[in-house]
């Protein structure tokens, strides 16, 4: 399949080519020709599906066939859950719509001065990509209307509503138009999600996608037990000096964690920063413009503030401390394996975390195998007084594999008993 199969014109397809996009990803040819057609859309595609462009591209070729106005207002609203994600599409946005010199895009995020913003929105704004909080701040302060929006994509919205913006979410769609085209985009689609669908669109078109990039086949997965953090260090070190590695992400699951590994890192000598959500957004923005430069080679992060970064070298993703939830597991490791490339999720586990990875496991419906390092293997501590039946921590690895293997069997089994039943 083409672009131009799928409706989209010569001019955007020539930016396009510009960006190196051959073809649509699944998730692209699946959306682009009903966002074309004007439907509502609850769409399920991961970070790193291409989804950007699923929704931008039909909004940047709706803008260009529409007669230009005098209207100052914003036609397109972009709602995402964090900064880094509202400057990434305002980027895409950008090369996507290079050949549209008349297009003006204006980015309302927290934790900039509201000075260029404000400006900004004194001139005329096509597409507005915001974070809910601060629109919320210029439209009670009169610096925006929402009152020509015509088409408002709701981008990660799992995240947002994580991140506790539904008010802000529900005040904002209240002030646009009623006849406007939704679009919804998330990783999961559940209840809170459906219960916020049906209250802002119109007989939305579900968009379900299982494709390999869905799944992450491109990213191979693997877990390391370890026996406490000094361990994970060892296990880290030894990662991070793998010659397949270009760069790296690691996740804590605090700040202050955060910090205090990167520091350690620091000390082994890897080129490594932090990044949190303690920083300011100065601080925040040179760190990933380092990253993309490659001065810096390994970042330790937080969820949310890793959250929507895109730089293609990143080959390996490492859970230094396991999500609490099973959805950020995908979320993190889809940091990785960006633009067709393939990719490394490792997670290093201890003891206590085994009862999170069963769950991420069960989540994305597949077992995560696991490896070990000759030199580092666990000194996995069994309550066994026994010394003659004392097994060797390779084989109570292999053991725990097969029952994890069975149960995974077990849990398809009932799973099946269940749907014959049903
Ligand atoms: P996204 O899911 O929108 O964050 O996109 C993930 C990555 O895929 C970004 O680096 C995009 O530039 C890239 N990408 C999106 N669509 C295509 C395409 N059709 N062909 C090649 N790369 C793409």
């Amino acid at each position: 399949m083409s672009f131009e199969k799928i409706g989209i014109n010569s001019n955007i397809f020539s930016a396009l080519k510009t960006a190196g996009f051959i073809s649509p990803t699944p998730v692209q040819e699946a959306t682009i020709p009903q966002a074309l057609s004007g439907k509502d859309l609850i769409v399920s595609a991961q970070t790193g599906s291409g989804k950007t462009a699923a929704f931008m591209l039909p909004v940047l070729q709706m803008l260009s066939q529409k007669p230009k106005s005098n209207n100052i207002n914003p036609q397109v609203l972009v709602l995402t859950p964090t900064r880094e994600l509202a400057l990434q599409i305002t980027k895409a946005t950008a090369a996507y719509g290079i050949n549209m010199p008349w297009l003006r895009i204006a980015t309302i995020v927290g934790g900039m001065p509201y000075r260029n913003q404000i400006k900004a929105l004194s001139k005329r704004v096509d597409i507005l990509v915001a974070t809910p909080g601060r629109l919320i701040d210029q439209m009670r302060s009169n610096k925006v209307s929402l009152a020509n929006i015509q088409t408002l994509v709701l981008d990660e919205a799992d995240r947002m509503l994580d991140m506790g913006f539904i008010e802000d979410i529900e005040t904002i769609v209240k002030n646009t138009p009623k006849d406007r085209q939704t679009m919804l985009f998330s990783a999961t689609i559940d209840e809170s999600i459906a219960r916020l669908a049906k209250k802002m669109m119109n007989n939305p078109q579900h968009i379900a996608l299982t494709s390999s990039k869905q799944k992450h086949d491109n990213i191979t997965q693997k877990l390391f037990y370890a026996d406490n953090n000094e361990h994970k260090v060892k296990l880290l070190n030894h990662v991070l000096n793998e010659s397949s590695l270009d760069q790296a992400i690691i996740f804590t699951s605090t700040k202050k964690g955060a910090d205090k590994l990167a520091e350690c890192l620091s000390e082994n000598g890897f080129a490594v920063a932090a990044l949190h959500g303690d920083m300011n957004q100065r601080q925040r923005t040179r760190t990933i413009s380092q990253l993309q430069k490659k001065q810096i080679r390994v970042l330790v992060a937080t969820d949310i503030a890793a959250r929507g970064i895109d730089i293609n070298g990143i080959s390996h993703a490492v859970n230094f401390d396991l999500p609490m939830q099973a959805e950020d597991y995908v979320h993190r490791i889809g940091r990785t394996g960006r633009a067709g490339r393939n990719g490394s999720a490792l997670s290093l586990v201890t003891n206590e975390e085994k009862h999170k990875i069963r769950r991420i496991e069960k989540y994305i419906g597949q077992t995560i195998s696991t490896e070990i390092i000759e030199g580092l293997e666990p000194k996995i501590s069994r309550t066994s007084h026994d010394n003659s039946n004392k097994k060797t921590n390779t084989e109570i690895l292999l053991i725990e594999m097969k029952l994890r293997l069975e149960i995974t069997h077990l849990e398809n089994f009932l799973l099946q008993a269940k749907q014959k039943k049903k």
